[in-house]
C-alpha cells in the first residue's frame, strides 16, 4: 500500500539568515526524519562512470531547486528549525563522491559539526558516503556528533559492480571491507550499514550469503529493489523494478539473518538505505 503523502513541513517556510529558503537545504521525506545531500554533484556523474540507478545531479535542473552546496551554517539553521518547529527526531545527510581520499567524508564531518552544535546531542544523525580511502575520516566523523554510518555497495558481485557502477567499481571490495571494519570500531556494531539492491542481475543465494558475513561482521545490510526513477540511466535504457516476490524472498531471508545476530538498526540508523554515496 502506498504511505500517505508527507505534509509540507513548517520549517519551509523560512530562509536563512543569508536569505536562502530552508526547502532549498533540507527536506523531510518522512515524519521525524529530516535530510540533506551536502554536496549535489558527483565526480563519477559524467557517462561512462555513473552509477546507473544514480539521479543525484537532476534536480539542480530545477529553478529553485536544491543547491549544489549546502553550507554547514545553513544546515545547522534549516536542521534547528526542523526540530523546533517539525518535530525532526533523527538526521540523515549523504553527499556526491569528492575528488579527494576522504571522497567527501571531512565535508561531511564539518556539516555535522555545525549541526550538532546548533541541535544538541540528543538528535542521532546518520551519514552515508563512499568508503573513504582515508580512514582517519571515520574517526573524524565520529568527533563531529555522527551517530551511524552508511557506505554502500550496491552489489558484492564485482562483474554486476563493473556493469552498474563503473566509477564506484574502480574502488576494489577490499576498500569497502576496510572500512567497514574500521567503521564498526569508531561507530559500534549495527552503526555501520550498506544496501544490497535487487534487479541487477544477481543470485538471491549470492547476495543472501554475502549478506550473511556482513551481518557476521557487525554491518547491517538494507536490500533495497532497483528502481529506475526518471533522469538515471537504468530509466534511459527501459529498465524495471524486480519482481515484488523476489525482493520479499530476500528480504526475508535477510531480516532473518538481522534477527539472529541481534541486528535491529542502533541509534541513528535509517529504515531505509538511500542509494546514493
Ligand atoms: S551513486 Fe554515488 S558514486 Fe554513483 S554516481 Fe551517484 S553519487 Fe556518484
Amino acid at each position: 500500500m502506498a504511505e500517505p503523502p508527507v505534509p509540507r513541513p513548517r520549517f519551509h517556510d523560512l530562509v536563512t539568515a543569508d536569505g536562502t529558503p530552508y526547502h532549498r537545504i533540507a527536506r523531510m521525506p518522512e515524519a521525524g526524519l529530516v535530510t540533506s545531500t551536502v554536496v549535489q554533484t558527483c565526480v563519477r556523474y559524467a557517462e561512462p562512470d555513473r552509477c546507473r540507478f544514480c539521479a543525484i545531479e537532476e534536480p539542480l535542473r530545477e529553478p529553485d531547486g536544491t543547491l549544489p552546496v549546502k553550507r554547514p551554517a545553513q544546515l545547522a539553521e534549516a536542521v534547528r528549525a526542523a526540530v523546533r518547529l517539525d518535530g525532526a527526531d533523527r538526521v540523515s545527510l549523504t553527499t556526491g563522491t569528492g575528488a579527494g581520499p576522504d571522497r567527501g567524508a571531512r565535508y561531511l564531518a564539518r556539516c555535522v559539526r555545525a549541526i550538532r552544535a546548533a541541535i544538541g546531542p540528543a538528535v542521532p544523525i546518520q551519514v552515508t558516503c563512499e568508503p573513504p580511502a582515508d580512514l582517519a575520516a571515520l574517526g573524524l566523523l565520529r568527533e563531529a556528533g555522527t551517530t551511524a554510518i552508511g557506505m554502500n555497495v550496491e552489489t558484492l558481485d564485482d562483474r554486476l559492480r563493473r556493469r552498474w557502477l563503473p566509477g564506484k567499481a574502480r574502488v576494489p571490495l577490499a576498500q569497502y571491507e576496510a572500512a567497514w571494519e574500521h567503521g564498526v570500531r569508531v561507530f559500534g556494531r549495527d552503526h555501520v550499514s550498506t544496501c544490497l539492491l535487487v534487479g541487477l542481475g544477481e543470485r538471491p543465494a549470492d547476495l543472501i550469503e554475502g549478506a550473511r558475513r556482513l551481518v557476521a561482521r557487525g554491518v547491517h545490510p538494507f536490500v533495497v529493489p532497483l528502481r529506475p526513477i526518471p533522469g538515471t540511466l537504468a530509466h534511459r535504457d527501459g529498465l524495471t523494478e524486480p519482481p515484488p516476490a523476489r525482493v520479499a524472498m530476500i528480504t526475508e531471508a535477510v531480516d532473518a539473518l538481522l534477527a539472529a545476530h541481534g541486528l535491529a538498526g542502533g541509534a541513528g540508523m535509517p529504515r531505509r538505505a538511500a542509494a546514493v554515496g
